[in-house]
């Protein structure tokens, strides 16, 4: 039998950080090494596998247990975990402490992986029992972009219905709110700034940009709501113009971040934004640079209720529930496989200096897929 709390470990104490976009390079700074580490793993207990890069160093694993059954069950984590910049514990040399591990990705979410795969390794010699197949996937770069499970849905990786493993504290996430992130510029004319007539200025361009932007995001928490979710949001995170405080400055850039609800499409949001922008000049809505779906999987699909049941026969209750964070089940929800996200480990736990993950939710979580499985 794998230890699964051991394979947690050993998960944790191989650096798989994401570079979040910035120039870091280096085998800490990639899922190569985790990938390569899960693959041979996957191998040694007898279940066909396989990695690809996605980018260079980056990858993706896929593996396959073949029950001969009717469907198949996707299992999928990502296997990248956001920097270890300024934690204070030891980041990859995991602690057993109180009933908990401490290390980056313990919570976030080594812990889904050590699960969905063990449990994989550790049911494959009853394979013919179960009522699924199972595909299994870990994905690099879901804490950045999601690239990972966008190259695993372009290859054309499908299942019946499929569970994203995140911390979400036992409970089923079976709708959450997807994001996209875009810029918008303004240009202008640069001059003298004792001349400013002779210019034309990108932050005043900007300023009545901004403005609209803000009523518009006002309008929109009290809009449309969905069931779960509540209402969409608009934050203007970034603003940059200027070069110098005495030159009219001829560029200016906002950063936008927009979540979005059920039903929402990049096109509907692009649309409203830029038909707020009617009759400012000199502005241009840039593509977006992130787009992450939403996630709102049917309360009586297979995957909800087959999962409610074995969580409820576990732990004696089952919640079911949004969230407004976006993961990897977006991206498998608008490719046509239905998936909830579910996991051990608290989500207040993940991304920050004392990462930890409770083991009797990774006990439980283990008892649950079981169950899921046969
Ligand atoms: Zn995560």
């Amino acid at each position: 039998m794998i230890n699964i709390v051991k394979l947690l470990e050993e998960l944790v104490a191989i650096p798989s950080m994401n570079p979040m976009g910035s120039d870091r390079t280096g085998p800490e700074y990639s899922e190569g090494a985790v990938a390569d580490f899960l693959a041979s793993f996957l191998s040694r207990n007898g279940i066909d596998c396989e990695t690809y890069e996605v980018m260079p160093g980056r990858k993706n694993l896929v593996g396959f247990v073949d029950a001969g059954a009717k469907k198949t069950i996707m299992l999928e984590a990502h296997l990248d975990t956001v920097p270890a910049d300024n934690m204070e514990i030891d980041p990859f040399n995991p602690a057993l402490k109180d009933g908990r591990i401490y290390g980056r990705g313990s919570c976030d979410t080594k812990a889904s992986l050590a699960v969905f795969f063990g449990t994989a390794a550790n049911v494959s010699v009853r394979r013919r029992d179960m009522k699924y197949n199972i595909q299994l996937l870990a994905t690099c770069d879901e804490e950045h972009g999601f690239s990972g499970a966008r190259a695993a849905a372009e290859r054309g990786l499908r299942a019946d219905f499929a569970v994203a493993g995140e911390p979400t504290g036992l409970r089923i996430v079976r709708a959450h709110k997807g994001v996209m992130r875009w810029k918008i510029k303004a240009t202008g004319k640069a001059s003298h700034s004792a001349y400013p007539e002779l210019g034309q200025n990108a932050i005043y361009a900007m300023a009545k940009a901004v403005n609209r932007i803000a009523s518009y995001a006002s309008r929109l928490r009290n809009g449309r709501k969905h069931e779960l979710l509540g209402s969409p949001s608009l934050s203007v995170g970034i603003i940059n113009g200027g070069h110098t405080v005495n030159i009219v400055p001829d560029k200016c850039t906002i950063e936008i971040d927009r979540r979005l609800i059920p039903g929402e499409t990049k096109e509907s949001v692009l649309e409203a934004v830029t038909s707020l922008l009617n009759g400012l000049p000199s502005l241009e809505v840039e593509e977006p640079y992130l787009i992450a779906p939403s996630v709102n999987v049917d309360p009586s699909s297979e995957i909800v209720v087959a999962l409610s049941r074995a969580v409820e026969d576990t732990l004696g209750e089952v919640v079911v529930e949004g969230a407004n964070y976006a993961t990897d089940a977006g991206v498998f929800n608008e490719a046509g496989t239905p998936s909830v996200v579910f996991g051990p480990g608290d989500i207040k736990d993940a991304h920050t200096s004392t990462e930890s993950v409770d083991l009797s939710q990774v006990e439980s979580a283990t008892n649950i897929l079981e169950r899921l499985l046969f």
